[in-house]
C-alpha cells in the first residue's frame, strides 16, 4: 500500500507529537484489521472528525476521509440518574476502570490483563502554597508518577490496548519522546501482545531501560522525535507496519480518551467539585484537551456543578510552539526544533496544538513557559515542599504555576490543582548536578560534630 499524503488544515505539515494525526501517513487504515459491526467499545458509538463533524464507524482510523480533520471518540452516554451513576463510580475498583462507563471500553475490561492504572494521589499542597502565596487549602497536585510506569501515559495507552483488542492488533507499537515506550512495553508484557517501540536515540537512560526492560523490541532512531513520527507515519502506511497498532498515531483516538480519567479523578477526589484552575503540561496537547472534554462531561451527566474553570497550558521554553502561538494571538502553531531538559515534553510541532490555544482562551486560562534552570528550581521546590520528586515535565508545570502567580493570571484565592504527570527517577540528569550528598565524613562522631550537623 502507498502511502498516501494528506494534510490536515488545522496542523498543516504536522509530523510531531507522541500522538500526531499523521499528515505524512496513511489515513491509518490498517490493512489487516477490520472494523466490524461487532466491535465491543463499550459506550463509544463511533469516531466523529472535530473539524467538519463527520461520523466514522469504530474502526482503527484516525483521520476524517472528508476533511482529514482528526477523529475522535463519540459516545452514548449514561442518562438518567446522577447519583447512581456516582455511586456505581463510587463501588467501582481504585483504577480508571471505576470510569469504565465513559470510556471506550467494553464492560468487561476491569477482568482483562492490564496495568490498571488511575487513582493516584490528589495531593493537598499546603508547604508549597506558603511559598507561592496560595491559599491555605486551595493547592493541589495531581501526582500520576504513581502510576505502573511511573508517567500519566498507563492511562492512555490502556485504552489503545482495548482498541487494540477490539480490533484484532497483534503487535503494539507508538513513536514516543520516552515515557509512552515504557507505558506500551509494559501494557504489551502484561497482555501478552508482541511490541515494538520506536523513540529518538539520545533520550535519558532512564526513559530508555524502562521501555527496554519489558522485553520488547525497542528502536532506537538516528533523528528527533519530530523523525520518529514521522517514519512511525510511513510504517502505518506500509505492508511492513501489517497488524501493528500504534497506540498514539492508528489508535490515537482511543488513546487520548484516557487522559479523560484524569478530569474524572481530580474532580471526584476534589468531592464530586470542579477546581476552578487547572495547570497542564503540552507536549502533543493530547491530554490537555481531553482533561477540557472529560470535565465538560461531567457537567453534562451532572455529576459537578456547571460553572467556569481555567485551563492553562504549561511548555519548557526550549520547546514553547504553543505558548509563543498564545503570546503572539496567533491561531496557528508555528514549529519549533525542541532544545530543552524536558525530554517527555519536546514536541515541536503539537498535533493538538490549535485546541489546546482554543482552550486556554475559551476557559480564561493562559498558556506559559519556563526555562531549564526554572524547571529545575521547581523540580527541587515541589519536593522539598510536599516530598515529590516530579520529571522535568512536573517541573514545567510547577515553574509555570509560579509564573502565573507572578504575572498575576492565575488566582492564588482559587481551587489549583497543578499535574506532576512522571516520576524524577526518569530524569535524575536534571538535578543530579545539585543534588548530591550535602558532605561526607568519616564513619565517627568527631567527624560528624566537626561537620556541625547536629542539633
Ligand atoms: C506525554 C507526556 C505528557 C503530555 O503529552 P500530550 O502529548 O500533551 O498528551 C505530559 N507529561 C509527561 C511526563 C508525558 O510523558
Ligand atoms: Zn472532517
Amino acid at each position: 500500500m502507498a502511502v498516501q499524503t494528506v494534510a490536515t488544515p488545522s496542523t498543516p505539515a504536522d509530523t510531531s507529537s507522541e500522538g500526531s494525526t499523521g499528515s505524512t501517513g496513511s489515513t491509518g487504515t490498517a490493512p489487516s484489521a477490520g472494523t466490524d459491526a461487532a466491535v465491543d467499545l463499550g459506550p463509544a458509538s463511533g469516531l466523529t472528525c472535530r473539524e467538519c463533524g463527520t461520523l466514522f464507524p469504530l474502526g482503527p482510523i484516525f483521520a476524517c476521509a472528508e476533511c482529514f480533520g482528526p477523529l475522535e471518540v463519540a459516545y452514548d452516554l449514561p442518562e438518567g440518574d446522577p447519583e447512581a451513576l456516582r455511586r456505581t463510580i463510587e463501588s467501582g475498583p481504585a483504577n480508571i476502570w471505576r470510569y469504565a462507563p465513559l470510556l471506550p471500553v467494553p464492560a468487561d475490561v476491569a477482568d482483562k490483563p492490564n496495568l490498571n492504572p488511575g487513582w493516584t494521589k490528589l495531593v493537598q499542597a499546603d508547604n508549597l502554597a506558603r511559598e507561592l502565596g496560595v491559599e491555605q487549602g486551595k493547592l493541589f497536585v495531581k501526582d500520576d508518577s504513581g502510576n505502573p510506569t511511573h508517567s500519566f501515559k498507563d492511562r492512555v495507552v490502556a485504552q489503545a490496548l482495548e482498541a487494540a483488542r477490539a480490533f484484532g492488533f497483534t503487535t503494539l507499537s507508538c513513536s514516543s519522546t520516552g515515557n509512552l515506550a515504557g507505558a506500551v512495553g509494559a501494557a504489551a508484557a502484561r497482555a501478552g501482545f508482541r511490541s515494538c517501540v520506536f523513540i529518538p536515540h539520545d533520550l535519558e537512560q532512564g526513559k530508555v531501560v524502562m521501555a527496554a526492560v519489558y522485553g520488547g523490541d525497542l528502536v532506537g532512531i538516528e533523528g528527533t522525535y519530530d523523525d520518529v513520527n514521522r517514519f512511525c507515519s510511513e510504517l502505518i502506511g506500509d505492508p511492513l507496519g501489517e497488524g501493528w497498532g500504534f497506540v498514539n498515531v492508528n489508535l490515537r483516538p482511543y488513546y487520548g480518551e484516557g487522559s479523560k480519567t484524569l478530569a474524572y479523578e481530580i474532580c471526584e477526589q476534589l468531592g464530586w467539585q470542579l477546581p476552578d484552575q487547572l495547570v497542564v503540561p503540552i507536549a502533543s496537547g493530547s491530554q490537555l484537551t481531553k482533561i477540557d472534554k472529560g470535565l465538560k462531561e461531567l457537567i453534562k451527566l451532572g455529576l459537578v456543578e456547571d460553572k467556569p474553570y481555567k485551563i492553562f497550558g504549561a511548555q519548557a521554553t526550549g520547546c514553547s510552539p504553543v505558548a509563543a502561538a498564545y503570546k503572539a494571538g496567533h491561531d496557528v502553531v508555528r514549529p519549533q526544533k525542541p532544545d530543552t531538559i524536558a525530554k517527555s515534553l519536546a514536541i515541536g510541532n503539537p498535533a493538538d496544538g490549535p485546541y489546546v490555544l482554543d482552550i486556554a482562551r475559551r476557559t480564561g486560562g493562559a498558556v506559559e513557559d519556563v526555562d531549564d534552570a526554572q524547571i529545575v528550581d521547581a523540580i527541587k521546590l515541589l519536593a522539598r515542599t510536599e516530598g515529590i520528586f516530579a520529571e522535568t515535565a512536573g517541573g514545567v508545570t510547577v515553574g509555570v504555576t509560579r509564573k502565573l502567580i507572578e504575572a498575576g493570571l492565575l488566582d492564588p484565592s482559587l481551587t489549583t490543582v497543578v499535574l506532576n504527570t512522571g516520576d524524577g527517577l526518569k530524569t535524575l540528569d536534571a538535578v543530579a548536578p545539585t543534588s548530591q550528598a550535602t558532605t561526607t565524613i568519616r564513619p565517627s562522631l568527631d567527624a560528624f560534630r566537626a561537620a556541625g550537623l547536629a542539633g
